[in-house]
């Protein structure tokens, strides 16, 4: 690739876990009950995203890295709808071709192939489709990321860092699909695994464990006053289980994983004094919200959102969170 698309795909792909969220966007765009992230040192030296969704055939695994052949976008009303769509850009995997070693394996579900394929981009040299033995679904492996962007690589953080955001970002999808059933491994050792049985605090429990799962609060949507949000639920933990870092809020906009300070602060200021220096609640919101109200354009590679109303949020999300701690003594 020349330098400005080396440069156009680092705008991408900032670091492992914008790989591992472009990945298992695509999985879940893909019909997956499954999803396996499996990374090493951090997400550094491998990311791998193995899914039994509907799985490409030899033409499809072509056009996957190929750039901008796969957009969803067909007119301006998709790209308003752009809260709605996952995935609509079609060129994630194109982008990342361009600075790793890029391995796709894949099989069809609807049995148009006997066998798998695979195909291999390195460094934006996109090699040969090649038959291979798999499963059905695909599996995407991601080696050395911005091997040849030293720049890049240079900016990575240590591998306990990098590999916290992996663990958010996969955490955050697991949370908002509960009927998925979402595994993280990190070297070699499962880091959570949920069932995919449908049930958020199932889910809540698989990812949190017992302790924390038994002490959230559910958000009761009767307690929500009128406002921009047409409704607001999840749950929030408990002021005693409250945790030390900020990467354990998950909030949904009409079901699309985002961050959103206007959110975060709200929640914050909900726990008032309640909140010890270096402790933060965490919680998993969903809000729903005319799509017209919310702004998802901020930043197109990021995942945060403003909304028209910002104030009016953070009244009705401070107020709903409020009512709940009350109701729990919290
Ligand atoms: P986009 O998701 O925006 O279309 P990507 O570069 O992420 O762009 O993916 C390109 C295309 O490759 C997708 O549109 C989809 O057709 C196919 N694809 C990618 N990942 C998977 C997967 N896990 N299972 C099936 N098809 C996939
Ligand atoms: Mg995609």
């Amino acid at each position: 690739p020349t330098t400005v698309e080396r440069i156009a795909a680092g705008e991408v792909v900032e670091r492992p876990a914008s790989v591992v969220k472009e990945l298992v966007e695509n999985s879940l765009d893909a019909d997956a009950s499954r999803v396996r992230v499996a990374v090493e040192s951090g997400g550094t030296e491998s990311i791998r995203v193995s899914d039994d969704g509907i799985g490409m055939d030899e033409q499809a695994l072509e056009r996957a890295v190929r750039q901008h052949t796969t957009s969803k976008i067909r007119d301006i009303d998709d790209l308003e709808a752009g809260l709605a769509t996952l995935g609509f850009r079609g060129e994630a995997l194109h982008a990342i071709g361009a600075v790793s070693r890029l391995t796709i394996t894949s099989r069809p579900r609807d049995d148009s192939a006997d066998r798998g394929a695979k195909i291999t981009v390195e460094g934006g040299d996109v090699g040969t489709v090649q038959p291979a033995g798999c499963p059905v679904g695909t599996t995407v492996e991601v080696e050395d990321l911005f091997y040849n962007v030293p720049a890049r690589r240079k900016y990575l953080a240590q591998e306990a860092t990098e590999f916290a955001h992996v663990n958010s970002v996969t955490t955050a999808y697991a949370l908002a699909n509960p009927d998925v059933a979402v595994a993280l491994e990190h070297g070699g050792r499962e880091v959570f695994a949920t069932t995919g049985r449908g049930d958020l605090e199932e889910t809540v429990l698989d990812v949190y464990g017992r302790e924390v799962a038994e002490a959230m609060i559910e958000i009761d949507g009767a307690a929500v006053p009128e406002g921009p949000l047409e409704d607001i639920s999840g749950l929030v933990s408990h002021p005693e289980t409250n945790r030390a870092s900020r990467e354990y809020l998950s909030t949904y906009v009409n079901g699309r994983f985002v961050t959103a300070d206007a959110v975060r602060e709200a929640v914050i200021e909900a726990y008032g004094g309640q909140i010890a220096s270096d402790r933060y609640p965490f919680a998993v919101l969903f809000v729903e919200v005319d799509p017209s109200l919310v702004d998802v354009n901020v930043h197109p590679r990021k995942m945060e959102v403003r909304f028209a109303d910002a104030e009016g949020v953070r009244e009705q999300i401070t107020a709903a969170v409020e009512a709940a701690l009350r109701r729990e003594g919290g």
